[in-house]
């Protein structure tokens, strides 16, 4: 290790010449304070853990704190986060609609263990990217057969690929009611 004694800036030396100093100290010692610190970790690793768990209870986080510290991470890097965020949706449609989809189950108190997106992705595959109802290859959504509304599960084994057009006239219909509806119009 580097000896850094000599080079202690002296008393009352000005604030930038003391702040540099430690600066430089702590650039060239810091692969031996990460190694230090490992060893002492392990060798203390219990005890620092008890010290960490009855810390955390003992202080549990402020909500309202975490909350503004928050916000005031994504003031500080808005563009950024949105610019990634909105990559991020671009790439993982079905996720996006999956985490839509769970907002709306949870608004309208669904039951059910959910649709990953990546089950609506399998889904989508297994109907060859053709609307349940009516065949056709268009822009798919997820329509739950029975809807939530009705009790439906929020559930793959309740859920159908279907365009825009057949979910939105379905709406909250059954299924079967929609049908002869339907077939009745034309
Ligand atoms: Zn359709």
């Amino acid at each position: 290790m580097v000896k850094w004694g000599h080079m202690k800036p002296k008393k009352g030396a000005p604030t930038e010449e003391i702040k540099k100093y430690n600066a430089e100290r702590y650039k060239s010692r810091k692969e031996w304070y990460r190694v230090y610190g490992l060893k002492y970790y392990q060798e203390h690793k219990e005890a620092m853990n008890e010290y960490s768990r009855k810390y955390s209870k003992a202080h549990p986080p402020n909500k309202e704190q975490s909350r503004k510290k928050e916000f005031k991470k994504y003031q500080k890097n808005r563009e950024q986060m949105l610019a990634r965020n909105s990559i991020y949706a671009k790439a993982n449609p079905d996720i996006m609609r999956a985490r839509g989809a769970r907002r709306y189950a949870r608004k309208v108190g669904a039951i059910g263990r959910g649709i990953t997106g990546e089950e609506r992705k399998i889904l989508k595959e297994e109907y060859f990217y053709r609307c349940a109802y009516c065949n056709n290859i268009a822009p798919l959504e997820i329509d739950h057969i029975i809807p939530l509304i009705k009790g439906g599960r929020h559930e793959i084994e309740n859920s159908v690929p279907a365009c825009k057009s057949c979910n939105t006239s379905k709406g909250a219909k059954p299924l079967l009611i929609w049908m002869y509806e339907r077939n009745a119009h034309g």
